[in-house]
């Protein structure tokens, strides 16, 4: 298996670039924001209990995350590989996935962070919230909030990552298109060098 993570902070381009790479890679596309959001649409307990955090942009607790990638893995057998969108966003989600990884015998190949200006990243989530419905992106206050949860809680995993050697930065301005090119070029870096 292949396994990837699109990192870096909201509005930075991860659902984007992940609907092209799947594509291209022939991965399984994990995002705990989309999954989180079909739980609430569903109005499912889980949904009910998730919206609380996200309309504060506040991060859903580690356990609910890790039992939903958990469940996830059980319906995604026999796959390529995954690619991980908005997770894991905790030093705890990290550490849960390697072990959950360990178990089918595989590990993250490379991590890839999306690196935007704060600036820019605030013009792209409220133009975002103009169309997406998604009530976290139409507020300025709760735009900041996820920044600030990003720097205390979702930055460490960089460094995480970074230990392990995995962690590679990519420029996330320009057109998606650039963008797409230089992911694409440290994917195939990536899985040149990959033995599983
Ligand atoms: P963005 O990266 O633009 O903030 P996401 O769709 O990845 O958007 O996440 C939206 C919200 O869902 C987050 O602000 C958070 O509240 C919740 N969420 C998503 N993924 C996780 C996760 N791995 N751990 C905790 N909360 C999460």
């Amino acid at each position: 298996m292949f396994n990837l993570i699109l990192f870096g902070p909201p509005g930075s381009g991860k659902g984007t670039q992940s609907d092209r790479l799947v594509e291209k890679y022939g991965l399984i596309h994990l995002s705990t924001g989309n999954l989180l959001r079909e739980e609430i649409a569903n109005k499912t307990p889980l949904g009910k209990e998730a919206k609380k955090f996200i309309d504060h942009g506040q991060l859903v607790p580690d356990e609910v995350v890790i039992g939903m990638v958990d469940s996830f893995f059980d319906r995604h057998k026999n796959v390529n590989g995954f690619l991980f969108d908005g997770f894991p966003r905790t030093v705890a989600q990290a550490q849960a996935l390697d072990k959950l990884l360990a178990l089918k015998k595989t590990d993250i190949a490379s991590v890839l962070a999306l690196e935007v200006t704060e600036q820019e990243l605030i013009n792209r989530l409220l133009n975002r919230g103009k169309t997406s419905g998604r009530s976290d992106d139409n507020s300025e206050d709760v735009i900041r909030k996820r920044f600030i949860v990003y720097t205390n809680e979702t930055s460490p995993v960089a460094d995480y990552y970074k230990k392990a050697r995995k962690f590679k930065a990519i420029h996330g301005e320009g057109s998606v298109d650039e963008i797409n090119a230089a992911l694409r070029q440290a994917i195939d870096k990536a899985m040149a060098n990959h033995k599983d």
